[in-house]
C-alpha cells in the first residue's frame, strides 16, 4: 500500500528537502531491505537527489534552470506556466532509493529534494516501498 504527504510551497520556484520526511516512512513501515520509490502526481514540480549539505547548490540549480528556460510569453500553452512544464520535465517526477539496513542508502551528500516550479501549491508526494523477500 502507498503512502503519501503534502508539500506546501510558498514560492514559484522553491525547494525543499524531503530526505527525512521519506526516512520516517521507511521507519514506520520497518522495512530493513528494499526499494523505495518516491512519485509526485504533478507536472510543473521535480523530484532530484543531490547535494544536502550547502542548500547554495539547489538554489543554483533554480537559478540556473531559469536562466535556461525562462518565463515567456512566447510559449504556446495557454496557462503561461509553460517555463514550469519544461524544469519539470528536466528534473523528472520519481527517483528510486535503495534501503539498506532501515536506512535510504544514499551517498553522504545527498538528499532527496522536492522541486517547486509553479508555486505556491500544495504538493503530493507519494511512496511505494518494494520490501526485499527474504531467503530460507
Ligand atoms: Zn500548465
Amino acid at each position: 500500500m502507498y503512502k503519501s504527504f503534502t508539500v506546501k510551497t510558498k514560492e514559484r520556484t522553491e525547494v525543499i528537502e524531503i530526505t527525512q520526511t521519506v526516512q520516517s516512512i521507511v521507519d514506520e513501515q520497518g522495512v530493513s531491505s528494499g526499494i523505495c520509490c518516491v512519485f509526485i502526481p504533478h507536472t510543473t514540480a521535480g523530484i532530484m537527489i543531490n547535494e544536502r549539505c550547502d542548500g547554495d547548490v539547489a538554489q543554483d540549480i533554480t537559478t540556473k534552470l531559469d536562466e535556461l528556460v525562462p518565463r515567456s510569453s512566447e510559449f504556446r500553452h495557454c496557462e503561461g506556466n509553460s517555463d514550469a512544464h519544461i524544469k519539470a520535465s528536466l528534473i523528472g517526477t520519481s527517483r528510486n532509493v535503495i534501503i539498506a539496513e532501515g536506512r535510504l542508502l544514499l551517498g553522504t551528500w545527498q538528499g532527496l529534494f522536492f522541486f517547486e516550479f509553479d508555486g505556491p501549491r500544495t504538493r503530493t508526494v507519494w511512496i511505494q516501498i518494494l520490501r526485499e523477500e527474504t531467503q530460507g
